[in-house]
This record gives C-alpha cells, structure tokens and sequence, in this order.
C-alpha cells in the first residue's frame, strides 16, 4: 500500500540516496532517488531535489510530484526543483502499479556496459534478480528529457533494472531501500561481467535454466531483501 508523505518516508529516501554515495555506486549529484507516496487525496511521489547536496538534504527539501496527467514541474510541491530526472520516475511509477521506490545511478561498471550499449547476458544466475534473462539497455536519449523517461518507463515493463545507453542505470522495486540493493547488484553484476569478458567470450547459462532461477526467486521471493543482509554472498 502506498505510504503517505511523512518525515519519515522523505528520511527513508535521503538515507538511500546517502547510502548511494557510501556505497561508491553514485558520484556527487548525478544519481537521483524516489519513494511513491500519496499526499492528502494526491497520488504522486516524493523526490530528491536537483542542486542540494545529500549531505545536508533535510526531510523538508525533498518535493512532492503528483501522478496526474499531463505531467508538469509546475505542479510539485517543494522550495525547490525536483531532480532533472523526475519525469523518469514519474514514468516508472504510472507504467508500474507494483513499484514504490526507483534509484537511479552512475555506477562505474554499469554505466561503463551503457556507454557501450552492451547488455548483460546470464552469464551468473544473480542477473534474473532483476527479473528476466538478461539486463537489457534502453536507448539513448538526452537527460531530463520525455523522451529518455518514456524509454525508461518502456524497459521497466518487463524488468525491474535497465542500463540507460550512455547514461547510467536504472532499478525499481517494492521499497526504496530494496531499489538501492537492486541497484547495487546491477553494478556488482556488471563489475564481475567485465572481468569475465575479459577472461574470453562469456559462456552463458541456458535459457530454460534461467527461467527456473527467475521462477525460482519469483516463487521462494523477494532476492532483493534476502540481499540486504548479504548482498554479494550466497543466495541459495
Ligand atoms: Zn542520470
């Protein structure tokens, strides 16, 4: 059920973008992330503000956007401007009923895979966690733009993680902290990708394989919160 727009929730999405940086998964500013919440008779989400630093971010400077078409800046609530990239949340959160939190990053090895518009195959089985086959890339458009956020939107139907072609990535998932876990994998999963590339061509696990992991962690569940406790480690 979608929260409401509490000091704790915007504490909860300031402490994953906070974390975000800890984690060496984003850089400064360039990553942005958001809660869905619901704001009097309002449906929409709050975000994190573009030009304010994580680390003095208060509950009171994240701003709240309504999901009410057409989309318009004009109409979030807040002493600032929600992030360049709050139309991209927005499009997630209207094309997917199941999401409550999305996080967006620049992570090294994921955004290195993007700028060379290179997907990631199953080549370990941890690439289901992001719920199919393989982590796809969503085509290249310019930042902040609709056009990105509606390729965004487009390659989260399926999944809950992209690659953006030379841009960065993007992850979704049922809570905002489980967002950040996911996205940290999808960096984890590309920094082993680009070893193994380098080790000669990838071999690949089958694909009626990878539909029993993907079955496997739809029926047994929630990957990402059995990897809040140990991210890297066994998920057996
Ligand atoms: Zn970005």
């Amino acid at each position: 059920m979608t929260e409401m727009d509490t000091a704790r929730l915007r504490a909860r999405v300031i402490e994953v973008a906070r974390e975000m940086n800890a984690r060496g998964i984003n850089v400064n500013k360039s990553g942005n992330v958001s809660a869905r919440a619901c704001r009097a008779a309002a449906d929409g989400f709050v975000i994190t503000p573009t030009g304010v630093p994580y680390e003095t971010l208060r509950p009171e400077d994240l701003v709240f956007v309504p999901l009410a078409e057409p989309l318009s800046v004009r109409d979030a609530i807040g002493r600032y401007l929600p992030s360049s990239e709050w139309e991209m949340h927005a499009r997630v959160y209207l094309a997917r009923p199941d999401i409550e939190g999305v996080v967006h990053t620049h992570s090294a090895y994921a955004t290195a895979l993007a700028c060379q518009e290179m997907p990631i195959p199953a080549f370990h089985y941890m690439v289901a966690c992001a719920g199919g086959a393989s982590i796809d890339v969503a085509p290249y458009r310019t930042f902040g733009s609709s056009e990105l956020a509606q390729e965004a939107a487009a390659a989260l139907k399926a999944r809950n993680a992209c690659l953006l072609a030379h841009h960065g990535v993007l992850a979704a998932a049922s809570t905002v902290e489980k967002a950040l876990v996911l996205a940290a994998e999808v960096e984890n999963l590309a920094h082993q990708y680009a070893i193994v590339r380098t080790l000669g061509t990838p071999k690949l696990i089958e694909e009626d394989e990878m539909q029993r992991v993907i079955e496997k962690f739809r029926t047994y569940g929630q990957p990402q919160k059995r990897l809040s406790g140990n991210e890297t480690g066994g998920s057996e």
